[in-house]
């Protein structure tokens, strides 16, 4: 089982993923993340990129798909990957046929964590947590039982993130479809994206991933 998870910043895509390694041992391959263990590791790919951002380049496509490759290699056949931030283009979707052809796999599905716009602004710009302890609320959802005093610590002082606003919630947004508009139409072609409802409780939408995992 190999799969594409795609979400807008604040929809939870982090927490699903987590789950899904947890529950399924699949293994969420974050072309960030396994860049930047590659160079520490000191794999044959991992020291090339190395020399490449040295010299203040950006890594190439060729670069991302040797490394995805030698991901998959590593973590034998047993276990699926979820794809995380790749493919961003239509030609790194093409390749990434390739890597997985190569090694008898195939994408099963393109998993996509829905939101309403407006409801996402509203659940972000909401969320505040105790300054001391760092129990979260929401001016809606969650507000400490006596107005102004943390429920757990009592404390009167509270914060915000300043990414927290309408604005960087609109724009991540807009960056997000701006990202994601070039490869879905190729998935919803083959048949394979579905959508799940990322606005609901977290525990009915891995439920909800489960069941197209499953089917
Ligand atoms: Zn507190």
């Amino acid at each position: 089982m190999n799969i594409i998870l795609l979400g807008p910043p604040g929809a939870g895509k982090g927490t699903q993923a987590q789950r899904l390694v947890e529950k399924f041992g699949m293994r969420q391959l974050s072309t960030g993340d396994m860049l930047r263990a590659a160079v520490k590791a000191g794999t044959p790919v991992g020291l090339q990129a190395k020399a490449v951002m040295e010299r203040g380049e950006l890594v190439s496509d060729e670069i991302v798909s040797a490394l995805i490759g030698e991901e998959l290699d590593a973590m034998g056949t047993e276990a699926g990957a979820i794809f995380d931030g790749y493919p961003r283009t239509a030609a790194q979707a093409e390749s990434l046929d390739g890597i997985l052809a190569a090694r008898g796999r195939k994408l099963d599905h393109v998993i996509e964590l829905d939101v309403d716009e407006d409801a996402l602004v509203e659940r972000i710009t909401g969320r505040f947590t105790c300054a001391n302890c760092g129990k979260g609320y929401h001016d809606k959802f969650e507000q400490p039982r006596q107005l102004g005093v943390c429920d757990k610590c009592g404390s009167t002082e509270f914060k915000r993130r300043p990414d927290d606003n309408e604005e960087t919630v609109r724009t991540r947004m807009a960056e997000y479809r701006a990202k994601t508009a070039p490869i879905l139409p190729i998935y919803e072609a083959r048949g394979i994206v579905t959508r799940v409802n990322g606005m609901a409780e977290m525990d009915h939408v891995t439920a909800a991933i489960e069941r197209i995992i499953k089917s």
